[in-house]
């Protein structure tokens, strides 16, 4: 129980305490963390100038021995009647704080680790081929993406402009056509590694610090006329969007759950067994305030675990800061699929609103909101603040 008025049924109760970098009006980014309907001002409470510097990487590369010892001694300060007259003075209403970028971001990876996911697309794409390509059940996919484009929540989405091919002429320029979303899961590396050096699976708690929602903006025509033969490239590098929540490992103990069976079992390093991270997270994905689809993260095929496991089983090395995506999750029914391109089948089957228009992909002025929930302990709730962005006309 807290001496802090808490909003029945907040998902920012004492179970959670995500991390964020704010600022007020006039005043420095620092360190905060959500409760109820407050932001603790940990620059101020702790006096720890590591919670000043306006991102979360100092304090992140402490390490999860730092990481408990802050989250029990924030859990005591909220608690205990004692300290509130020391503590009080510096939670500030929520509606009163600028929500930043929570970290300099260094690498950013993204993986495309939901079954559902992967087949629909291939389906589309490849339709007289398997949906699966041969590689997919033996290693989590993924592709280096720009981190110098991640955003905080809120940043504009700009069309971008790109090169595409119609399906019956020459290659143009212009604005994307088909502007889409992808509703996935983040990870943020807290302490690095060395290169040269693999991190086991069974390493990934020493390293991962926090969750956050991201939505990896994707322009579906610039990607499907460059992708071939290297990858995703300026159909994702024009903007990344991540909330401004970071919600640490430790909140998410009591939402573990087993991951799908795999067949066939994966090689050694990637077999999982004593260290099992399914994650009974469920996306919701709204746009204009209507709510499309309920992405269920819990049926991710490869777990952060195994991806950490796999980006680093060359050697390459971990740095604080380093995001990496979970890959669009989708579920397996059509109001559970985390992407447009998925809920219009490539845009053959438009998507009727409530307000009696349709969609296939984004219009200019459209607004996607993606929030997510997963159960903590003692039946109370685990909320991952909002990643949301507008439309905006190219330029
Ligand atoms: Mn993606």
């Amino acid at each position: 129980m807290s001496w802090l008025d808490l909003p029945a049924g907040t998902g920012f109760g004492l179970t959670n305490l995500p991390y964020g970098v704010f600022s007020t009006s006039g005043t420095a980014r620092r360190t905060g963390v959500a409760v109820g309907d407050s932001v603790l001002d940990l620059a101020a409470a702790t006096g720890d100038p590591v919670h000043a510097t306006g991102s979360l990487n100092g304090f992140m590369a402490q390490g999860p021995g730092a990481w408990a010892a802050l989250r029990q001694r924030l859990l005591e300060w909220l608690t205990d009647p004692a300290h509130r007259d020391a503590v009080e003075p510096h939670l500030v209403p929520r509606s009163e704080v600028t929500m930043h970028l929570p970290v300099e971001v260094a690498d950013y990876v993204d993986f495309y680790s939901s079954q559902h996911h992967a087949e629909n697309l291939g389906r589309m794409f490849r339709p007289d081929s398997p949906p699966l390509t041969p590689n997919w059940k033996h290693l989590p996919i993924g592709y280096h993406g720009r981190s110098g484009t991640v955003a905080v929540s809120g940043t504009p989405v700009v069309r971008p402009w790109g090169q595409r091919k119609p399906v019956d002429g020459d290659p143009v320029l212009g604005a994307s056509q088909r502007l889409d979303i992808e509703a996935e899961v983040g990870f943020l590396v807290g302490v690095g590694s060395p290169l040269g050096t693999p991190v086991p699976l069974a390493d990934f708690e020493q390293h991962v610090f926090g969750v956050c929602l991201v939505n990896d903006w994707s322009a579906r025509d610039l990607q499907s006329w460059e992708y071939v033969p290297l990858g995703p490239f300026l159909g994702k590098s024009f903007l990344t969007s991540v909330a401004p929540w970071v919600v640490p490992l430790a909140a998410l103990e009591h939402a573990r759950v087993p991951p799908p069976v795999r067949d066939p079992q994966p090689l050694p390093y990637l077999r999982d067994d004593d260290h099992p991270w399914g994650l009974d997270i469920e996306l919701q994905v709204r746009l204009n305030g209507e709510l499309l689809s309920r992405p269920p993260f819990r049926e991710m095929y490869w777990t952060p675990a195994q991806q950490l496991a796999h980006m680093t089983v060359n050697g390459a090395s971990l740095r604080t800061g380093d995001l990496f995506a979970s890959g669009t999750v989708s579920g397996r029914g059509r109001d559970e699929r985390g992407s447009f391109i998925e809920l219009s089948w490539g845009g053959t089957e438009p998507i009727g609103l409530q307000d009696g228009t349709t969609r296939t992909f984004l219009e200019d002025g459209d607004v996607v909101t993606l929030t997510a929930s997963a159960p903590g302990p003692d039946g109370t709730v685990i909320a991952f603040g909002e990643v949301t962005g507008r439309i905006e006309p190219a330029r």
